[in-house]
């Protein structure tokens, strides 16, 4: 998903019809218990902010980017590793895994939580690489002809809604996402290590890579087994799936090297959990704001430094969120925080006069005060203000 605190980006800088071309601007988020499918709560993110939630699919977004990278002049090259970043006070240069070695004012490390460049980034500040923290827990990732989810009496309702769908159940969490522009059900089911540990293969322990494209859907359909037999029949109707091991990166103590002609940018800056689906609008974040620094006249290293002092509480606040998601979804619901509330933001949220909700990224998580200043927070504006670095 791409969420409007990331969308609003997107559509100032001319995407709103390529995006709209193949997203649902998803009405809302409904989050059931896994067992009963009772609708605990339902959360309408795009209320907040004019900008769009949508819905749209990891391939159809790389898509958009490509093809408007192309068009604004941008050269990709494919299968062209990286090895080595290194700046001085004066430039920054990388270099290939033929030994090529290529010059710039300033170089974005954007190669992933399992960033290569990052120890390397950290090392010009006298910092070790922390990497990666995986905490066990799996994900497997489903697509679904949606004929199939349609044809079936028990899920049809779910290919005739884009909203995003999310169960909890115990160790256990689902959701679903139906793209009615691309025609696209996306399934996700998640849980926790203990389940997989007697298939190596889904484990996945020793493996490098947090991704395979071999996930055992046979064993999704066990795992889900006493679950509502919603889940169950979304199971069965799949054949293969994608499996990812889930990993977040701890807090780092700076995105930018000594010169601030290196920066890591992205997941190897601040990868997170994919259950507040905000990895990437994040990312979106960063470039805005990088953007408006760079465009303001300063030099590379006042504008980097500038946009990690403005980016990295931000990010690391929806980390956290992210990873308190991460916890709450395998309780079954138990702790997740009900419809009902008497706190005035809670009633302001409901009576929808959502102009009475005051913002605070310190309020508890899944208040309406802090998924107010999740969703409508705009980059800009800060990186506009400025700040002393
Ligand atoms: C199951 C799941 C669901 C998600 N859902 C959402 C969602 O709904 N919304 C959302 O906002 N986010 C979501 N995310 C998070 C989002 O996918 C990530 O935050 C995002 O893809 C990170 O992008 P990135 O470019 O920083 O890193 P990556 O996507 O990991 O890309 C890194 C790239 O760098 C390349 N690379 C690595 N090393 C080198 C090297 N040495 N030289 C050259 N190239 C190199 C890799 O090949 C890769 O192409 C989800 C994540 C998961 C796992």
């Amino acid at each position: 998903m791409v969420r409007p605190n990331a969308s609003q980006h997107l559509m100032r800088w001319g995407f709103e019809a390529a995006f709209d071309a193949v997203s649902d601007r998803a009405p809302a988020s409904n989050y059931h218990n896994a067992d009963t499918n009772e609708l605990l709560r339902r959360r309408e993110a795009a209320s907040f902010s004019e900008a769009p939630d949508w819905g749209v699919e990891r391939k159809r977004t790389q898509q958009v980017l490509y093809d408007a990278a192309l068009r604004a002049g941008a050269k990709i090259e494919f299968g062209r590793g990286i090895v080595d970043v290194s700046e001085t006070a004066e430039g920054s240069s990388v270099t290939l895994t033929d030994g090529e070695v290529r010059y710039g004012d300033l170089i974005l490390a954007t190669d992933g939580i399992r960033s290569r460049l990052r120890p390397q980034i950290m090392r010009t500040v006298g910092l070790t690489d922390p990497g990666p923290s995986a905490d066990g827990t799996t994900i497997f990732q489903v697509e679904i002809p949606v004929e199939r989810v349609l044809s079936n009496p028990r899920t049809r309702y779910l290919g005739e809604t884009s909203d995003l769908m999310v169960w909890m159940g115990e160790g256990l969490w689902s959701y679903t996402l139906f793209n009615t522009k691309t025609r696209v059900f996306v399934g996700l089911f998640g849980m926790l290590k203990e389940d997989v540990s007697t298939s190596s293969t889904e484990s996945g322990e020793g493996s490098k890579s947090l991704w395979t494209q071999e996930g055992d859907i046979s064993h999704v359909r066990d795992r889900f087994k006493g679950t509502h037999h919603v889940l169950q029949e979304l199971a069965a109707l799949t054949t293969s799936c994608d499996r990812w091991r889930q990993a977040e990166l701890p807090d780092l103590h700076q995105w930018i090297s000594k010169h601030g002609r290196l920066a890591l940018l992205g997941d190897s800056a601040h990868a997170m959990y994919p259950d507040a689906a905000q990895g990437f609008s994040q990312i979106v974040e960063d470039v805005a704001c990088l953007d408006a620094l760079l465009l303001r006249p300063s030099t590379v290293q006042t504008a980097t430094a500038e946009w990690q002092k403005i980016r990295k509480p931000r990010a690391e606040r929806v980390k956290a969120y992210a990873a308190a998601n991460h916890q709450l979804y395998r309780l079954g619901g138990r702790a997740f925080p009900k419809q009902t509330s008497d706190s005035s933001n809670d009633q302001a949220n409901k009576d929808g006069d959502q102009d009475a909700i005051l913002v605070d990224a310190n309020a508890p998580f899944n208040t309406p005060a802090f998924t107010k200043w999740l969703y409508t927070y705009d980059v800009v504006k800060d990186a506009s203000v400025g700040s002393d670095v």
